[in-house]
């Protein structure tokens, strides 16, 4: 790897692994994070889980897993350009999120409303839970035993309350201290990712027309240009041109801020970032243009009429799972009997979260029809 800024997090900084291990050979310890992500169970559902649309929609729309490579694209691109850990952003691009329930956000909606009882259900601390404790592949322990910059980075958000009883990587919720560079430069790497991909999953559905996005600055302006350029281009290379464009301005331009911030507040090391306000962000310009992007979004795709109906489709599958296994935990396959034993609700969350959309729909057939077995 080329050579660290002083502020990256390195081999040398670390605050290690939970369970003590011998180096690894030929690759960083970073390195090894993102290999034990990639081989895991969770990793592998992802590609059968929502991302705006559910995965039987279309094959060519985007799911967990593509997003999930998408966003370590991005980030790596960034973290490069600013000599920070390429092996840690992309640990933590790709396992960002592994504790996604399946149908997106109106499954984790759901999940969440289900567990209010229970101590609620977040995905972010879904994803620590999952590498942490969740996957059995280990002969010497739980989860994969990943460094704490990386869960570090997983855990985005989290209630003060859960923070609490996290230690070391809930900390800085409680001290109002910010994750390093790499973990916030994934951060954002997830929002340019899935703003643009959502733009060209809607017009792909039809859900959004070009028409309508000649009201987003940040798309109208190369849109415009690409058409000047390009005056007989089809729809589909206009749209892709456009869109590589939009994420070459937000890249471009949180690169420039993010350098600005770090010199304008001179960290010299990990402990500095920690300390200092937030270093990664757009310029005030780009990130209006970026809000306004995210508003159109909200109104105009994740509120579609077709999308809400796919939404409430999937809210009364989870709902109805959820309480179906909590009426009869013997329901629940064998392996999280014993779970079940000692806290049902969380076994029920579990098993959940871990579906594939395809699996959850054909487990809300199997319990709920009658000519199913
Ligand atoms: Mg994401």
């Amino acid at each position: 790897m080329a050579e660290l800024a002083p502020y990256a997090v390195s081999e040398h900084n670390t605050r290690g692994r939970n369970m003590r291990e011998e180096a690894p050979f030929g690759r960083s310890e970073f390195q090894r994070d993102r290999d034990r992500i990639v081989h895991s169970t969770a990793f592998r559902r992802l590609e059968y889980k929502t991302q705006v649309f559910v995965n039987h929609e279309g094959d060519l729309f985007r799911t967990r897993l593509t997003h999930s490579i998408e966003v370590a694209q991005i980030a790596r691109s960034i973290a490069r350009h600013l000599k920070l850990n390429e092996d840690l952003v992309e640990a933590i691009s790709l396992a960002h999120d592994l504790g996604h329930t399946p149908f997106g956000h109106a499954g984790q909606d759901a999940l969440n409303a289900c567990m209010k009882d229970y101590g609620g259900f977040e995905h972010n601390l879904q994803s620590l839970r999952v590498v942490d404790v969740l996957e059995e592949h280990y002969a010497a322990f739980d989860g994969l035993n990943l460094c704490f910059e990386t869960r570090e980075g997983i855990l985005k958000h989290c209630a003060l309350e859960s923070a609490a009883r996290l230690g070391a990587v809930g900390e800085r919720f409680i001290n109002r201290q910010r994750p390093s560079l790499e973990a916030q430069i994934a951060n954002l790497a997830d929002e340019i990712a899935y703003n643009n991909h959502d733009v060209d999953d809607g017009l792909r559905s039809g859900l959004l027309t070009l028409e309508q996005l000649a009201d987003v600055n940040l798309f109208a302006g190369h849109l415009d240009a690409v058409r000047l350029a390009y005056p007989r281009l089809d729809d589909r290379r206009l749209i892709h041109e456009t869109k590589r464009r939009m994420i070459n301005t937000l890249v471009t331009d949180l690169i420039r801020e993010t350098e600005k911030n770090i010199q304008a507040h001179a960290v010299c090391d990990i402990a500095e970032v920690r300390a200092a306000p937030l270093l990664a962000a757009f310029s005030a310009e780009v990130y209006g243009q970026n809000r306004e992007l995210k508003a159109f979004l909200h109104t105009n795709l994740y509120r579609h009429y077709r999308v809400m109906r796919m939404s409430a489709k999937a809210r009364r599958i989870i709902s109805d799972l959820f309480h179906a296994f909590m009426e009869e935990s013997r329901l629940l396959p064998p392996q999280f009997h014993r779970q079940a034993d000692a806290d049902c609700a969380r076994a029920v969350s579990d098993y959940i979260a871990g579906m594939t959309d395809r699996y959850a729909i054909r487990e809300h057939r199997r319990i709920f029809a009658v000519e199913e077995t």
